[in-house]
């Protein structure tokens, strides 16, 4: 099966719709921005809390044995020369000896890497390596001592806690540490908005299992990260796994696949799910001099765990869930609306309520009625100009549900309830609105394909 059509322009779109309606700002906008450093608006911080609590919720509450972490950014430098990233978390710099651009070297087709010339055409200079980690000083003296690093990676963070977490709970292998956060890398080119930036979050999550076990779990966890996705109700035909070659594999890895979207840029990675096997826990052993094995009470049996990881992007979703929402949708024979199809558990505001008109006591109606559902619900009142451009306002940036305070509202107590995807309306008794969105947004499915 052909992949589906994608439109690079469809990016610049993305970007002008963010800023306009509030998800994403450039960085320290008032001064010009900072290359590729985004803040995350109004409506951006509620989709991107969001994301991170339907992953959250898919890990530690729908799996049973995974338990949760905030580990801190700043970590003993040693954390480092044990995970390997000192000695091995470079990238290949190259630059173009005519114009200086800078590129991954690993980013390049074949034929330019082989040619050694840039895509401008002109010669490429050596490759040198470049660490990917910031280097920063704790303390009031600058000393190498003092020199620390930002970590480039949640995933450390919960390999040394692995002890405190068995200890602390009644956790037993095989079980989960889930951890969401900021990760920092100093990347040699950063690009497409929020795709690749230097301070990014992750969502992962370790799975420790038993050495005879790591094949079966991490198949097991490959088929649940991929269903994770479609119940976030992202198009499949967009999904597709890569599988990392024999010479593609991190230092750490047995085996290893991305899940990859098909982003307006191309396929791209989303997640990456990786057998680590025993290597963080032993080389954290060593370094630390701390004994991590595991004891199985049962068996009697002592070990060090293998790890299968999920790791996904936090911001990168984000990304994601924007392009996968974003349509320009032809209505009718003269008319296009843009739409964001957010599944409802994502969408900023999951309910828009209006009067049809401020008058007649319908605007106090419909603000009693916003202001219950304001418990249980984000919502938007909005009262200004034509029902219909509220309604495209929603839509722009992906309420699902928008509820119509009108004359017969006064009568016999009934809304319209209208939905975003298909733009059907439906008459709704005002007490049974609540329940109504609960099961709508419980069944959702997208309806639009295009
Ligand atoms: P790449 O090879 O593209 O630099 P990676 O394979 O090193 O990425 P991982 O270390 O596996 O990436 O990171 C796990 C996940 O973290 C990625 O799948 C991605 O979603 C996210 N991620 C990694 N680097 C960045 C970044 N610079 N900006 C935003 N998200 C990132």
């Amino acid at each position: 099966m052909s992949d589906p059509v994608v439109d690079p322009k469809v990016m610049d779109e993305i970007v002008s719709l963010c800023k306009r309606r509030g998800f994403i700002f450039p960085s320290s906008d008032i001064y010009g921005g900072l290359a590729s450093a985004w803040d995350y608006g109004p409506l951006g911080s509620e989709l991107k809390n969001r994301v991170q609590r339907f992953w959250w919720r898919e890990m530690t509450q729908i799996h049973e044995n995974i338990v949760g972490l905030d580990a801190s950014i700043m970590m003993h430098p040693r954390v480092w020369e044990a995970s390997g990233h000192v000695e091995n978390f470079d990238d290949l710099l190259v630059e173009d000896t005519v114009t200086n651009e800078r590129f991954r070297f690993d980013h390049l087709t074949q034929e330019q890497q082989e040619s050694m010339t840039s895509p401008a055409g002109n010669p490429l200079s050596a490759p040198r390596k470049f660490n990917l980690m910031f280097k920063t000083n704790l303390g009031p003296v600058e000393d190498t001592a003092s020199t620390i690093f930002l970590r480039p990676e949640t995933a450390q963070g919960i390999y040394v806690n692995f002890k405190n977490v068995v200890q602390t709970t009644r956790v037993k292998v095989p079980f989960g540490i889930a951890q969401v956060g900021k990760a920092f890398r100093n990347e040699i080119v950063t690009k497409n908005f929020i795709f690749r930036t230097c301070e990014f979050e992750q969502m992962e999550m370790q799975y420790f299992v038993h050495p005879s076990e790591d094949e079966k779990w991490f198949d097991y966890w490959r088929e649940q990260r991929m269903a994770y996705y479609e119940k976030l109700g992202i198009r499949m035909d967009r999904l597709r796994w890569q599988e990392h070659g024999p010479d593609e594999l991190a230092h750490y890895a047995k085996a290893a696949y991305d899940i990859e979207y098909l982003f307006p840029f191309g396929w791209s990675e989303l997640e990456g799910v990786h057998n680590r096997t025993d290597f963080d826990l032993s080389r954290h052993s060593e370094f630390s001099g701390k004994d991590l094995t595991y004891l199985d009470d049962e068996k009697k049996e002592r070990f060090l765990p293998y790890i299968v990881e999920t790791s996904a992007g936090l911001t990168r979703s984000v990304l994601m869930v924007l392009a996968d929402a974003y349509e320009k949708e032809q209505v009718g024979e003269n008319d296009v609306r843009t739409v964001l199809h957010f599944h409802p558990a994502v969408a900023p505001i999951t309910i828009g309520v209006f009067p049809l008109v401020k008058k007649d006591g319908l605007a106090d109606l419909a603000r009693e009625i916003e202001r219950d559902l304001r418990e249980d619900f984000s919502t938007f009142y909005d009262q200004g100009g034509a029902i219909g451009r509220r309604y495209r306002r929603q839509d722009e940036i992906g309420t699902p549900f928008c509820i119509t305070v009108d004359y017969d509202t006064k009568e016999d107590q009934t809304v319209t309830l209208r939905f975003r995807d298909s733009m059907e309306q439906v008459r709704v008794p005002v007490s049974e609105i609540a329940t109504r969105i609960r099961e709508e947004i419980k069944s959702y499915k997208r309806t639009s394909d295009s």
